[in-house]
Protein backbone atom coordinates (compact mmCIF):
# COMPACT_ATOMS: atom_id res chain seq x y z
CA UNK A 1 0.00 0.00 0.00
CA UNK A 2 1.26 3.33 -0.80
CA UNK A 3 1.94 5.66 1.74
CA UNK A 4 0.03 9.21 1.66
CA UNK A 5 1.94 11.56 -0.30
CA UNK A 6 2.56 15.28 0.99
CA UNK A 7 4.08 18.11 -0.39
CA UNK A 8 4.14 22.22 1.02
CA UNK A 9 6.20 24.96 0.91
CA UNK A 10 7.09 28.19 2.35
CA UNK A 11 8.33 31.66 -0.13
CA UNK A 12 11.31 33.06 1.05
CA UNK A 13 10.28 36.85 0.41
CA UNK A 14 10.57 37.68 4.64
CA UNK A 15 10.89 36.24 7.57
CA UNK A 16 9.00 33.57 8.67
CA UNK A 17 5.58 34.57 10.44
CA UNK A 18 3.25 33.32 13.35
CA UNK A 19 0.98 32.77 10.56
CA UNK A 20 3.16 31.08 8.36
CA UNK A 21 3.63 28.55 11.81
CA UNK A 22 0.32 28.05 12.49
CA UNK A 23 -1.22 28.01 9.19
CA UNK A 24 1.42 25.32 8.13
CA UNK A 25 4.51 24.77 9.42
CA UNK A 26 3.41 23.39 12.76
CA UNK A 27 1.25 20.70 11.23
CA UNK A 28 4.18 19.59 8.96
CA UNK A 29 6.31 18.72 11.89
CA UNK A 30 3.76 17.63 14.66
CA UNK A 31 1.41 15.28 11.98
CA UNK A 32 2.37 15.39 8.49
CA UNK A 33 6.02 14.06 8.55
CA UNK A 34 5.13 11.22 10.63
CA UNK A 35 2.00 10.40 9.19
CA UNK A 36 2.52 10.33 5.45
CA UNK A 37 6.05 10.42 3.06
CA UNK A 38 6.50 14.09 2.77
CA UNK A 39 8.48 17.03 0.95
CA UNK A 40 8.79 20.78 2.38
CA UNK A 41 10.50 23.21 0.05
CA UNK A 42 11.85 26.51 0.28
CA UNK A 43 9.95 27.63 -3.01
CA UNK A 44 12.51 30.21 -4.04
CA UNK A 45 11.41 30.69 -7.74
CA UNK A 46 8.05 31.94 -6.34
CA UNK A 47 10.11 34.88 -4.56
CA UNK A 48 10.71 35.93 -8.16
CA UNK A 49 7.66 37.06 -9.05
CA UNK A 50 7.91 40.10 -7.24
CA UNK A 51 10.76 42.86 -7.12
CA UNK A 52 13.52 41.46 -5.02
CA UNK A 53 17.13 41.23 -4.48
CA UNK A 54 18.88 38.75 -5.32
CA UNK A 55 21.32 38.60 -2.24
CA UNK A 56 18.73 38.96 0.22
CA UNK A 57 16.92 35.70 -1.86
CA UNK A 58 19.64 33.79 -1.15
CA UNK A 59 19.83 34.45 2.46
CA UNK A 60 16.17 34.61 3.11
CA UNK A 61 16.03 31.02 1.61
CA UNK A 62 18.96 29.92 3.95
CA UNK A 63 17.13 31.24 6.65
CA UNK A 64 14.09 29.71 6.02
CA UNK A 65 15.30 26.36 5.60
CA UNK A 66 17.31 26.29 8.84
CA UNK A 67 13.68 27.97 10.26
CA UNK A 68 12.00 24.64 9.06
CA UNK A 69 14.67 22.61 10.86
CA UNK A 70 14.56 24.43 13.63
CA UNK A 71 10.80 23.66 13.98
CA UNK A 72 11.07 20.03 13.79
CA UNK A 73 11.03 18.90 11.05
CA UNK A 74 13.34 15.82 10.34
CA UNK A 75 15.29 14.98 7.43
CA UNK A 76 15.66 11.63 8.62
CA UNK A 77 11.49 11.44 8.81
CA UNK A 78 10.45 13.80 5.51
CA UNK A 79 12.45 15.30 2.69
CA UNK A 80 13.66 18.88 3.10
CA UNK A 81 15.07 21.04 -0.04
CA UNK A 82 15.13 24.07 -2.31
CA UNK A 83 12.71 24.28 -5.03
CA UNK A 84 15.29 25.63 -7.69
CA UNK A 85 17.87 22.86 -7.10
CA UNK A 86 15.81 20.44 -8.59
CA UNK A 87 14.86 21.33 -12.29
CA UNK A 88 11.88 19.31 -12.88
CA UNK A 89 9.74 22.21 -11.40
CA UNK A 90 10.55 24.17 -14.24
CA UNK A 91 10.27 21.69 -16.48
CA UNK A 92 6.75 20.63 -15.59
CA UNK A 93 5.65 24.24 -15.13
CA UNK A 94 6.02 24.81 -19.26
CA UNK A 95 3.43 21.51 -19.59
CA UNK A 96 1.32 22.92 -17.49
CA UNK A 97 1.74 26.87 -19.22
CA UNK A 98 0.20 24.74 -22.20
CA UNK A 99 -2.87 23.53 -20.09
CA UNK A 100 -3.83 26.19 -18.32
CA UNK A 101 -5.75 29.33 -19.97
CA UNK A 102 -5.06 32.71 -18.99
CA UNK A 103 -8.72 33.09 -17.93
CA UNK A 104 -8.14 31.03 -15.19
CA UNK A 105 -4.77 32.60 -13.71
CA UNK A 106 -6.15 36.32 -13.98
CA UNK A 107 -9.07 35.18 -11.85
CA UNK A 108 -6.89 34.38 -8.83
CA UNK A 109 -7.30 36.28 -5.85
CA UNK A 110 -3.65 37.08 -4.79
CA UNK A 111 -2.93 38.00 -9.10
CA UNK A 112 -5.78 40.14 -8.37
CA UNK A 113 -4.12 41.65 -5.18
CA UNK A 114 -0.36 41.66 -6.25
CA UNK A 115 -1.04 42.70 -9.22
CA UNK A 116 -2.52 45.98 -8.16
CA UNK A 117 0.15 46.64 -5.78
CA UNK A 118 3.05 46.14 -8.25
CA UNK A 119 1.16 48.95 -10.68
CA UNK A 120 0.48 51.03 -7.94
CA UNK A 121 4.29 51.04 -6.56
CA UNK A 122 5.13 52.03 -10.35
CA UNK A 123 6.41 48.60 -11.10
CA UNK A 124 6.10 46.35 -13.72
CA UNK A 125 3.61 42.90 -12.85
CA UNK A 126 5.93 40.42 -13.97
CA UNK A 127 4.43 37.65 -16.18
CA UNK A 128 5.74 35.30 -13.19
CA UNK A 129 3.39 36.66 -10.63
CA UNK A 130 0.52 36.10 -13.23
CA UNK A 131 1.70 32.23 -13.89
CA UNK A 132 2.88 31.36 -10.22
CA UNK A 133 -0.17 29.44 -9.69
CA UNK A 134 0.84 27.60 -12.72
CA UNK A 135 4.62 26.71 -10.99
CA UNK A 136 3.02 26.15 -7.86
CA UNK A 137 0.85 23.36 -9.84
CA UNK A 138 4.32 21.82 -11.09
CA UNK A 139 5.40 21.80 -7.52
CA UNK A 140 2.77 19.47 -6.22
CA UNK A 141 2.00 17.36 -9.60
CA UNK A 142 5.56 16.29 -9.93
CA UNK A 143 5.31 14.33 -6.87
CA UNK A 144 1.83 12.42 -7.09
CA UNK A 145 1.24 14.50 -4.54
CA UNK A 146 -2.03 13.66 -2.59
CA UNK A 147 -2.28 16.10 0.31
CA UNK A 148 -1.30 19.65 0.64
CA UNK A 149 -1.14 20.77 3.88
CA UNK A 150 -1.36 24.91 3.53
CA UNK A 151 -3.28 27.68 5.23
CA UNK A 152 -6.59 28.87 4.07
CA UNK A 153 -5.17 31.67 1.23
CA UNK A 154 -3.58 29.22 -0.77
CA UNK A 155 -7.08 27.31 -1.31
CA UNK A 156 -7.98 28.11 -4.66
CA UNK A 157 -4.37 28.07 -5.76
CA UNK A 158 -4.23 24.08 -4.77
CA UNK A 159 -7.95 24.09 -6.39
CA UNK A 160 -6.22 24.98 -9.46
CA UNK A 161 -3.81 22.26 -9.40
CA UNK A 162 -6.44 19.99 -9.34
CA UNK A 163 -8.03 21.31 -12.15
CA UNK A 164 -4.78 21.03 -14.25
CA UNK A 165 -4.10 17.43 -13.10
CA UNK A 166 -7.57 16.15 -13.91
CA UNK A 167 -7.52 18.15 -17.65
CA UNK A 168 -4.17 16.77 -18.33
CA UNK A 169 -5.53 13.50 -17.58
CA UNK A 170 -8.27 14.03 -19.85
CA UNK A 171 -6.17 15.17 -22.69
CA UNK A 172 -3.43 12.80 -22.50
CA UNK A 173 -3.89 9.74 -20.12
CA UNK A 174 -3.69 9.36 -16.63
CA UNK A 175 -0.54 11.16 -15.56
CA UNK A 176 -1.12 12.84 -12.16
CA UNK A 177 -2.27 11.85 -8.68
CA UNK A 178 -5.22 14.57 -7.93
CA UNK A 179 -4.26 16.81 -5.01
CA UNK A 180 -6.63 18.01 -2.13
CA UNK A 181 -5.49 20.90 0.11
CA UNK A 182 -5.69 20.34 3.71
CA UNK A 183 -6.28 23.06 6.48
CA UNK A 184 -5.66 23.75 10.32
CA UNK A 185 -9.07 23.38 11.96
CA UNK A 186 -8.03 26.65 13.75
CA UNK A 187 -5.89 29.36 12.91
CA UNK A 188 -6.42 28.82 9.26
CA UNK A 189 -5.99 32.31 8.47
CA UNK A 190 -3.75 34.63 10.94
CA UNK A 191 -4.89 37.96 10.48
CA UNK A 192 -2.01 40.67 11.03
CA UNK A 193 -2.18 42.09 14.48
CA UNK A 194 -2.77 46.18 13.62
CA UNK A 195 -4.82 45.19 10.37
CA UNK A 196 -7.50 42.60 11.36
CA UNK A 197 -8.82 42.68 8.14
CA UNK A 198 -5.97 41.85 6.04
CA UNK A 199 -3.54 38.50 6.84
CA UNK A 200 -0.04 38.27 8.74
CA UNK A 201 2.22 38.15 5.85
CA UNK A 202 5.66 37.54 6.38
CA UNK A 203 6.06 40.07 2.36
CA UNK A 204 4.36 43.53 3.75
CA UNK A 205 6.00 46.49 4.36
CA UNK A 206 4.94 47.11 8.20
CA UNK A 207 6.18 44.40 10.97
CA UNK A 208 4.38 46.19 14.02
CA UNK A 209 1.20 43.81 13.06
CA UNK A 210 3.24 40.69 11.77
CA UNK A 211 5.13 38.20 14.56
CA UNK A 212 8.39 36.46 13.12
CA UNK A 213 9.39 33.39 13.86
CA UNK A 214 12.65 35.23 15.43
CA UNK A 215 11.64 37.66 17.10
CA UNK A 216 12.67 38.11 20.65
CA UNK A 217 10.05 37.56 23.65
CA UNK A 218 9.80 41.48 25.19
CA UNK A 219 9.16 42.08 20.99
CA UNK A 220 6.23 39.75 20.44
CA UNK A 221 4.92 40.90 23.38
CA UNK A 222 4.83 44.79 22.49
CA UNK A 223 3.25 43.16 19.34
CA UNK A 224 0.52 41.24 20.83
CA UNK A 225 -0.07 43.65 23.51
CA UNK A 226 -0.56 46.81 21.54
CA UNK A 227 -2.98 44.56 18.79
CA UNK A 228 -6.28 46.34 17.18
CA UNK A 229 -9.47 45.32 18.65
CA UNK A 230 -12.62 46.63 18.81
CA UNK A 231 -13.93 49.09 21.30
CA UNK A 232 -16.11 46.55 23.01
CA UNK A 233 -14.50 44.83 26.25
CA UNK A 234 -16.19 41.95 26.87
CA UNK A 235 -14.31 38.62 25.13
CA UNK A 236 -16.72 36.75 22.30
CA UNK A 237 -15.75 34.68 19.38
CA UNK A 238 -17.27 36.46 17.13
CA UNK A 239 -14.93 36.74 13.29
CA UNK A 240 -17.27 38.72 11.27
CA UNK A 241 -17.70 41.48 14.07
CA UNK A 242 -14.71 41.21 16.00
CA UNK A 243 -12.10 40.46 13.63
CA UNK A 244 -9.09 41.82 16.00
CA UNK A 245 -10.48 39.87 19.36
CA UNK A 246 -11.34 36.59 17.16
CA UNK A 247 -7.81 36.99 15.59
CA UNK A 248 -6.06 37.01 19.26
CA UNK A 249 -8.84 33.89 20.54
CA UNK A 250 -7.76 32.22 17.04
CA UNK A 251 -3.77 32.37 18.47
CA UNK A 252 -4.37 31.70 21.57
CA UNK A 253 -6.39 28.65 20.91
CA UNK A 254 -3.78 27.11 18.37
CA UNK A 255 -0.98 28.11 20.39
CA UNK A 256 -2.94 26.27 23.69
CA UNK A 257 -4.50 23.43 21.57
CA UNK A 258 -8.03 24.40 22.30
CA UNK A 259 -11.16 25.85 20.59
CA UNK A 260 -11.27 29.73 20.14
CA UNK A 261 -15.00 29.80 21.50
CA UNK A 262 -14.16 27.70 24.83
CA UNK A 263 -11.38 30.00 25.70
CA UNK A 264 -13.76 33.24 25.02
CA UNK A 265 -15.46 32.03 27.89
CA UNK A 266 -12.55 32.48 29.89
CA UNK A 267 -12.09 36.04 29.47
CA UNK A 268 -13.57 38.76 30.98
CA UNK A 269 -10.99 41.63 29.85
CA UNK A 270 -9.13 42.48 27.00
CA UNK A 271 -6.12 43.05 28.85
CA UNK A 272 -5.71 39.72 30.14
CA UNK A 273 -6.65 38.06 26.77
CA UNK A 274 -3.65 39.57 25.25
CA UNK A 275 -1.60 39.00 28.38
CA UNK A 276 -2.15 35.43 27.85
CA UNK A 277 -1.98 35.55 24.69
CA UNK A 278 1.62 36.99 24.05
CA UNK A 279 2.73 34.41 26.88
CA UNK A 280 1.55 31.73 25.11
CA UNK A 281 3.57 32.87 22.13
CA UNK A 282 6.58 33.38 23.49
CA UNK A 283 6.38 30.25 24.88
CA UNK A 284 5.28 28.26 21.46
CA UNK A 285 8.70 29.95 19.66
CA UNK A 286 10.97 29.47 22.28
CA UNK A 287 12.16 26.35 21.48
CA UNK A 288 12.17 27.15 17.42
CA UNK A 289 14.35 30.10 18.25
CA UNK A 290 16.55 28.31 20.43
CA UNK A 291 17.18 25.62 17.90
CA UNK A 292 17.55 28.25 15.31
CA UNK A 293 20.37 29.83 16.82
CA UNK A 294 22.59 26.37 17.32
CA UNK A 295 21.81 25.49 13.62
CA UNK A 296 22.55 28.88 12.42
CA UNK A 297 26.15 28.41 13.73
CA UNK A 298 26.69 25.38 11.57
CA UNK A 299 25.83 26.19 7.99
CA UNK A 300 26.95 23.04 6.45
CA UNK A 301 24.67 21.24 8.34
CA UNK A 302 22.00 22.91 6.77
CA UNK A 303 23.96 22.92 2.86
CA UNK A 304 24.51 19.19 3.35
CA UNK A 305 20.57 18.30 4.61
CA UNK A 306 19.67 20.64 1.57
CA UNK A 307 21.66 18.77 -0.97
CA UNK A 308 20.45 15.33 0.39
CA UNK A 309 16.88 16.71 0.33
CA UNK A 310 17.29 17.77 -3.58
CA UNK A 311 18.85 14.54 -4.35
CA UNK A 312 15.98 12.34 -2.83
CA UNK A 313 13.31 15.52 -4.42
CA UNK A 314 14.96 14.92 -7.91
CA UNK A 315 14.79 11.46 -7.71
CA UNK A 316 11.10 11.22 -7.26
CA UNK A 317 9.89 13.66 -9.04
CA UNK A 318 11.96 12.79 -12.24
CA UNK A 319 9.82 9.81 -13.57
CA UNK A 320 6.97 12.29 -13.36
CA UNK A 321 7.78 14.62 -15.13
CA UNK A 322 9.33 12.35 -18.04
CA UNK A 323 5.72 10.79 -17.94
CA UNK A 324 4.34 13.74 -18.62
CA UNK A 325 6.73 14.31 -21.45
CA UNK A 326 6.16 11.73 -22.92
CA UNK A 327 2.08 11.93 -22.94
CA UNK A 328 1.78 15.17 -24.07
CA UNK A 329 4.16 13.83 -27.26
CA UNK A 330 7.41 14.94 -26.50
P1 LIG B 1 3.41 34.36 2.99
O1 LIG B 1 2.05 34.77 2.57
O2 LIG B 1 3.70 34.65 4.41
O3 LIG B 1 4.49 34.77 2.03
P2 LIG B 1 3.78 31.64 1.94
O4 LIG B 1 3.11 31.90 0.64
O5 LIG B 1 5.23 31.42 1.98
O6 LIG B 1 3.37 32.77 2.99
O7 LIG B 1 3.04 30.43 2.62
C1 LIG B 1 3.61 29.43 3.44
C2 LIG B 1 2.49 28.71 4.14
O8 LIG B 1 1.99 29.52 5.21
C3 LIG B 1 1.28 28.44 3.23
O9 LIG B 1 0.75 27.18 3.56
C4 LIG B 1 0.31 29.52 3.60
O10 LIG B 1 -1.03 29.16 3.37
C5 LIG B 1 0.59 29.68 5.08
N1 LIG B 1 0.24 31.01 5.56
C6 LIG B 1 0.78 32.19 5.14
N2 LIG B 1 0.26 33.22 5.81
C7 LIG B 1 -0.66 32.69 6.66
C8 LIG B 1 -1.53 33.26 7.64
N3 LIG B 1 -1.56 34.57 7.86
N4 LIG B 1 -2.32 32.42 8.34
C9 LIG B 1 -2.29 31.08 8.14
N5 LIG B 1 -1.47 30.49 7.24
C10 LIG B 1 -0.66 31.28 6.51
Amino acid sequence: LKRTRTFSGVKPTGHLTLGNYLGAVRRWVEVDQYASDALFSVVDLHALTVEHDPARILRLSRQAATLLLASGLDPALCTVYVQSHVDEHARLSYLLECTATDGELRRMIQYKEKSVRARAAGDGVRLSLLTYPVLMAADILAYETDEVPVGEDQRQHVELARDLAVRFNQRYGHTFTVPRATHPAVAARVMDLQDPSSKMGKSHESGAGIVYLLDEPDVVRKKVMRAVTDSGSDVAYDKENRPGVANLLDILAAATDREPAAVAEEYTSYGSLKRDTADAVVELLRPVRERHAELAADPAQVDKVLREGAERARGMARPVVDRAYRAIGL
